[in-house]
C-alpha cells in the first residue's frame, strides 16, 4: 500500500476512535488536534523528502553494493551549461540534465549540444514555478507534456525521466506524473550547490558520496563549475565509476 494511503487510513481510524471515546466519556477538542497535527506533519515531511516515496515511487539511487554513481544537473539550459559541458567533455563523464521547458526556446543549440555529447535530457517541468505542486493533476500532466514537447522538438526524442521541481511531491504531482507516463526521479546526494558558497565546503559535502548515489547539481550553482572537475577526480580516486543515470537506475530514458 502507498504510504500516503496507509497514513490516511491510520488518521481516519484515530479520528473514529476519538469520536467513539467522546461518546462514552467527553474529551476536550484538543484531543482531535493531535492526530490532525501529526497528519499534517507526516504529509509535509513526505512532500519535502522525495526519497521517502511517500506519495509516489521515485527513483533516487542505484545499487548500493556497486561503486557506481550518476550525476545530474537541474534548471538549465542556461548560460552556465556550456561550461559544465566543457568539463564533462574533458573528464569524459556522462551526466543527465533536467531541463526547464521555457528555457529551451532561447537555448536550443545548448540542448542539442547536451544530446550530441552523449548526455541524457530529462524533464523538469515547463515553468518550474513555486506553485507547481499546487496545481490540479491535469494541469501538472499538461505542463509535463509541454516541457517534453519542447525537448522533443529539439532532440527528436521524448523524455521519460521527470524530476519534480524542488523535489516536492503531493497527491496532485503523483497523479500528474502517472498520467503523463513518466518516471519520477529524485536524488540521494544533494550537493546544496545553490547555497554553499565555499568550494571547500562543497567538495566536503560531495566527499560523502557512496555506492549507487544520484547526485543533484545545478549548472548555475555558486561553485559547481569550479569544483566539478575535482569532484570527478576525487570520486574516481575512491574507486567510483560515473555512469549514465538510466544505466544506474535500470530504466528507459526516452520513449521508444
Ligand atoms: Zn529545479
Amino acid at each position: 500500500m502507498n504510504k500516503h494511503i496507509a497514513t490516511n487510513v491510520i488518521f481516519f481510524v484515530a479520528l473514529m476512535c476519538l469520536f467513539f471515546l467522546n461518546t462514552v466519556h467527553a474529551i476536550g477538542w484538543y484531543w482531535y488536534a493531535i492526530p490532525i497535527f501529526l497528519y499534517l506533519l507526516v504529509s509535509s515531511i513526505g512532500s519535502y523528502f522525495i526519497q521517502l516515496n511517500y506519495f509516489t515511487h521515485s527513483y533516487c539511487s542505484g545499487d548500493r553494493n556497486k561503486p557506481q554513481i550518476a550525476i545530474t544537473f537541474d534548471d538549465g539550459p542556461n548560460d552556465h551549461t556550456a561550461k559544465v559541458l566543457d568539463i564533462l567533455k574533458v573528464e569524459k563523464v556522462p551526466a543527465t540534465f533536467f531541463c526547464i521547458g521555457q528555457r529551451i526556446k532561447s537555448n536550443e543549440s545548448t540542448l542539442s549540444r547536451i544530446q550530441a555529447e552523449g548526455h541524457l535530457i530529462g524533464n523538469h517541468s515547463f515553468g518550474h514555478k513555486t506553485t507547481f505542486p499546487l496545481q490540479s493533476s491535469g494541469a501538472i500532466a499538461k505542463e509535463i507534456q509541454k516541457c517534453s514537447e519542447a525537448i522533443r522538438s529539439v532532440i527528436h526524442k521524448r523524455p521519460l525521466l521527470f524530476r519534480p521541481p524542488f523535489g516536492v511531491t503531493d497527491p496532485m504531482v503523483a497523479s500528474g506524473i502517472k498520467r503523463s507516463g513518466m518516471y519520477s526521479i529524485g536524488w540521494s546526494l544533494r550537493s546544496y550547490d545553490t547555497v554553499i558558497a565555499s568550494s571547500d565546503k562543497l567538495l566536503q559535502k560531495l566527499n560523502t558520496v557512496s555506492n549507487g548515489d544520484v547526485i543533484l547539481f545545478h549548472e548555475a550553482g555558486l561553485q559547481t563549475a569550479n569544483v566539478l572537475s575535482q569532484f570527478i577526480k576525487n570520486a574516481r580516486a575512491k574507486g567510483f565509476e560515473i555512469i549514465p543515470l538510466d544505466q544506474l537506475l535500470g530504466i528507459q530514458p526516452y520513449e521508444k
